[in-house]
């Protein structure tokens, strides 16, 4: 990872309020380019390419300059890679000229922006100009082509870490151009790549098939037609002659595997965000500061680690409403093999309960049960838990009663219910659920929840002869919690 150290430790929060750019923030930017930061499309992959120009330059600086492209994102193509830097630069070198291409995902310029107490255009101005100052000072090694891979072994600086040289460089005029938000690309995702990875050798030039004696009418390649790679030549295939789609078969892998044999690393991380480019995301990169949740299962987290993943999910969710499924596949669930929420999003309310964190406890239920209302039986009865881990007696046995009322024939809101009740010490209470719980799993299929009503009832009756056993009843929880775990997978 070249460029962590990029900008100040601890001064960027992961987060950033994203869309209430006030005009201090906006100062300096044209108006129309202020409107399209304002206002990013963050559910959306798009980029806002910037023209940014100084003028009386020094030769080599102008150079640079002049080849500097700057993006700003809404997605991240490494999202998941943490830690993630602020901004990221890459170095193209081919038939095209040298081109220097800068990507910053908005919320992480407003970030930075905001930590530098400064406008959003000085901070541009900076990232940009230390792109210009710091590839004028490698300039062999830049115009040659061997910066990405050296970057990456730490041979020479990330080019986007002199911010203060950047800022030196004077006042630049930014603008927007296009003025309009365009798709991400597989060039941007290529820069991205390069920065963390080092350069993948995927040709990308226009492919031209060999000439046939006999041209067959309707075949692109027949009438003299090239194909831009690889998509372009991916997408003709079909309109070609079995010749000419036996040739662009050849080119498509003999390229692809080229690509991979240059940067294994490189080429999965390529490939991989191919293809969630395609699928729903996390805005204003959430999928960051929630990647690594998963070790949950595993390890659970501090307080503060809870509470703080607690607020990102509630932040996360509001963005999905009724839309559990595309909630799940960006969290990474695989889309093909039914998507549904993470397991340790499912055990989240109980681990925070467990910690204490009441309050958090019940704004990640709410938040689950209108992503995904079929849940709320689920999200309900953990709560009940919950309320009862926390010493929140009271409220507790309020919670119980209504799950109760409203799902009195779900065997879960049952054993949970049970499982309030015993944490609260309510034993007797506790057995009569689960005893209630045993005789609802009656159907053969029911073979585990009739195991996990029997678990309970058995460890209850060993907790009253033993008269005692916290740390029993807490591993009798994390059973319980897996076994509804798997139920759930195998529907
Ligand atoms: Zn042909």
């Amino acid at each position: 990872m070249a460029c962590v150290s990029a900008f100040p430790a601890g001064s960027l929060s992961i987060l950033s309020p994203v869309t209430s750019l006030g005009s201090e923030a906006l100062a300096g930017l044209p108006a129309d380019l202020a409107q399209l930061l304002s206002a990013p499309p963050v559910t959306e992959k798009k980029l806002l390419e910037l023209r940014v120009t100084w003028s009386g330059l020094p030769a080599l600086e102008a150079m640079m300059a002049e080849a500097l492209r700057m993006f700003v994102l809404t997605w991240d193509p490494l999202e998941t890679h943490v830690p993630r830097p602020a901004a990221m630069a890459a170095v193209n070198t081919g038939s095209l000229g040298l081109e220097i291409a800068v990507h910053i995902p908005i919320w992480r310029l407003n970030g930075l922006a905001a930590a530098r107490h400064e406008p959003i255009a000085t901070t541009l101005t900076a990232i940009a100009g230390s792109a210009v100052v710091t590839a004028a000072r490698h300039k062999q090694e830049v115009i040659a082509g061997r910066y990405p891979s050296l970057v990456v072994d730490h041979s020479v600086p990330d080019l986007l870490a002199d911010l203060s040289a950047g800022a030196a460089l004077g006042s630049a005029t930014i603008s927007a151009d296009p003025p309009s938000w365009d798709d991400i690309g597989l060039g941007a995702i290529q820069d991205v790549i390069q920065h963390a990875f080092g350069p993948v050798d995927l040709d990308r030039s226009q492919v031209e098939l060999g000439a046939l004696s006999r041209g067959q009418s309707g075949c692109p390649a027949c009438a003299g037609k090239r194909f831009g790679f690889p998509a372009d030549l991916a997408e003709s295939q079909h309109s070609m002659c079995a010749a000419h789609r036996k040739q662009a078969d050849a080119v498509i892998k003999e390229r692809l595997a080229r690509a991979e044999r240059s940067n294994p690393d490189g080429w999965g991380a390529l490939t991989d965000a191919t293809i969630r480019r395609e699928l729903p995301h996390l805005p204003n990169g959430l999928a960051t500061g929630l990647a690594g949740a998963s070790e949950a299962m595993y390890v659970v987290p501090e307080p503060a680690e809870l509470a703080e993943r607690a607020r990102l999910v509630v932040e996360a969710a509001a963005w999905f409403s009724g839309r559990g499924r595309d909630f799940g596949v960006a969290l990474g669930e695989d889309p093909e093999y039914g998507p549904d929420i993470p397991d340790w999003l499912m055990n989240l309310i109980l681990d925070l309960g467990r910690a204490g964190l009441t309050n958090e406890a019940l704004s990640v239920a709410e938040a689950l049960a209108r992503v995904e209302p079929k849940l709320q039986s689920v999200t309900d009865a953990d709560l009940g838990v919950a309320l009862a881990q926390a010493g929140r007696g009271d409220e507790a046995r309020a919670q119980i009663a209504a799950n109760l009322r409203a799902w009195p024939d779900d065997f879960w809101v049952r054993v949970h219910a049970g499982d309030a009740l015993e944490t609260l010490g309510d034993l007797d209470g506790a057995r009569a659920h689960f005893a209630a719980a045993r005789d609802m799993a009656v159907h053969p299929a029911d073979f585990e929840e009739r195991a996990a009503a029997a678990e309970r009832l058995l460890s209850l009756s060993r907790k009253e002869r033993l008269a005692g056993g916290g740390p029993k009843a807490q591993r009798i929880q994390r059973a319980g919690k897996v076994s509804r775990s798997k139920r759930r997978r195998g529907r």
